[in-house]
């Protein structure tokens, strides 16, 4: 079975006809828009046809650019030596800058307009985007003057953005003296999951000893990032850099609250779980730090692709025969490149290419059941790009917290199914490696969650020092952990490897990732009660996600999202399998 992807629907290469014309097509819509917005956004008359031009033009941009970029960004994923495909990339991001001045003409337009309301519902086209016109016009409010917005896009690329790619370039070039060797951080960090305990811990040890030739340039990029953000979301007139990143993923700061109550309320649950696994590995109380991906109980599961593909599209086809037969088609068509080999980038992901209604996925299949549950998360993501697909493409833009409903829904699909062909023995292995992985997401992004919070309340007055930092990730990992984990054996560098921390556009991109797994382990609970009737409800919901507030779409399955109980009837879920586990 061929494991590599076709890209032909979106062009068979970089030199063919289609994309040199899209790229005309791409400076003349620009051009264009950039005339049109100047020319008409300085009045309030015809806004509704003014407004109708100015989605359809954008509707196209997006169409057009992410075409373009997708296509240097898949072909570079799996050759990262193709400098023609990266070339294209920086090609298409050197759009940007145009793009935010024509949307932030747009947005100081539309906040101008008195009858909005009126405008919108004498239009079938403005009716179909109202969230997104309003959303803008609300977000208007944080918009500086035209200089200033300019300036900032600017001065980014020198300031976070040139600080952010330090950063990147300090980290993947640093070599750890392990043993006789020089290895890269990623290899270091691979061992530990390795079976051999001495192997973990020194690996894990040699790690925190490489920090230090990088910790006082890591702290120089993370002061800088964070500095940035703190005045500009001042500047903008954000309560803080935690309301700005709320308003940036249409989530309310009750939701957040309600999760992370309900959160703090189960954390002595995996507390539970990881000192019984210090016990299992040998460890008098509690878990250090570098055993907590330590594989427990030895068992072979392996699978071929072709096995992969038939009991992802079992099982899928058990919940549903359209998401069966959309991972069917997606292994059928080629849309998965899952053959690892040298020059491809690590891990897996799945783009949802809106453009042609399809979506590809890259990963790195060598037949693990880990690896089968990430193709079954990536095909989740690309299912839910198809229930976007006739929307268009500014309506299928969803947010953060919501990005990982499908996938980890699809995951805990097959992940049930393994289970219930599983011997006792094997059943283990697979419950440890599920709860370690929601160990992560909700203990270790709590801990992450705690250890931004510090950074920035410490950031608004002063630079901190490596020590400071060092200091905070600590006690934001014994609040986390509690007696969970080695209070003597924790990871005081953990801000110098996370890349999160150092995304100026993503502050706080942990809790989006506990949101992801409670909700979806919430749905697949509704799913078990509900049977068949969720199946049409589960599709509403996935088309709403684009033009929609976070709290608006858990609406549409009749969950409250600043309700602590839905949260905490998602929490029991995951206690249950460790209450599972620690019987076994
Ligand atoms: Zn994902």
């Amino acid at each position: 079975m061929n494991m590599r992807w076709n890209l032909d629907k979106l062009y068979t290469s970089f030199e063919c006809e289609e994309l040199k014309n899209d790229f005309q097509l791409v400076d003349k819509l620009i051009k264009d828009t950039t005339d049109f917005v100047n020319t008409n956004f300085t009045d309030t008359d015809n806004a509704k046809d003014k407004l109708e031009k100015y989605l359809e033009t954008k509707n196209n941009i997006e169409n057009c650019i992410s075409r373009l970029y997708d296509y240097g960004y898949l072909t570079y994923s799996v050759d990262t030596k193709n400098v023609t495909a990266l070339k294209q990339m920086e090609r298409v991001e050197s759009y940007l800058p145009k793009l935010t001045i024509i949307d932030v003409k747009f947005q100081k337009w539309i906040s101008d307009l008195d009858n909005l309301d009126e405008i919108i519902a004498s239009s079938d086209i403005l009716k179909e985007h109202e969230f997104i016109i309003k959303s803008s016009k609300r977000l208007s409010k944080y918009l500086l003057s035209d200089a200033e917005e300019q300036l900032i896009a600017e001065m980014q690329n020198t300031g976070s953005n040139a600080w952010a790619k330090l950063q990147d370039t300090v980290t993947s070039s640093l070599l750890v003296d392990y043993e006789d060797e020089k290895l890269p951080l990623t290899v270091i960090r691979n061992y530990a999951y390795d079976p051999s305990a001495e192997k973990r811990k020194k690996a894990y040890e040699a790690e925190l000893k490489a920090y230090e030739k990088i910790d006082q340039s890591s702290a120089a990029c993370l002061n800088a990032i964070k500095g940035e953000v703190v005045t500009i979301a001042k500047k903008r007139g954000y309560e803080s850099p935690l309301d700005m990143t709320l308003v940036g993923a249409r989530m309310d700061k009750e939701t957040l609250d309600a999760m992370m109550t309900a959160i703090k309320e189960y954390l002595p649950h995996f507390h539970k779980y990881l000192k019984k696994k210090a016990k299992m590995l040998g460890h008098e109380g509690s878990l250090p730090f570098y055993d907590l991906f330590a594989p427990v109980g030895e068992v072979d599961m392996s699978y071929t692709f072709e096995e992969a593909r038939d009991f992802i599209v079992k099982n899928f086809s058990s919940f549903s025969n359209k998401l069966g037969n959309f991972a069917d088609n997606a292994f059928e068509n080629r849309w998965i490149d899952a053959e690892p080999r040298e020059g491809k980038i690590g891990g897996a992901y799945c783009s949802n290419l809106h453009c042609i209604k399809e979506s590809r996925i890259m990963a790195n299949f060598s037949g693990s059941l880990n690896d089968v549950t990430t193709l079954a998360h990536e095909l989740g993501h690309g299912y839910h790009g198809d229930c976007l697909k006739d929307e268009t493409s500014l309506n299928s833009d969803y947010p953060m917290p919501i990005a990982e409903t499908a996938s980890i829904f699809c995951e805990t699909i097959v992940m049930n199914a393994a289970l219930k062909n599983a011997t006792d023995e094997e059943a283990l292995v697979i419950l440890e490696t599920d709860i370690m992985g929601s160990n992560q997401t909700i203990v270790d992004i709590y801990s992450r969650y705690l250890f931004e919070t510090a950074l920035f309340e410490k950031r608004k007055d002063a630079s901190l020092s490596v020590d400071e930092l060092k200091e905070i990730m600590l006690e934001a990992q014994k609040e986390a952990y509690g007696d969970g984990l080695d209070h003597n054996v924790l990871h005081p560098y953990m801000w110098n490897c996370k890349p999160h921390y150092y995304y100026f556009d993503a502050n706080f991109y942990n809790f989006p990732y506990a949101f992801g797994l409670l909700f979806a382990k919430g749905l697949y609970a509704k799913y078990l009660e509900m049977g068949n009737d969720f199946l049409p409800k589960y599709d509403k919901l996935l088309e709403a996600t684009g033009k929609n507030d976070v709290k608006d779409v858990l609406d549409i399955m009749d969950i409250d999202s600043h309700d602590v109980d839905f949260w905490r009837s998602s929490l029991e879920i995951v206690k249950k399998d460790i209450d599972k586990f620690l019987a076994l």
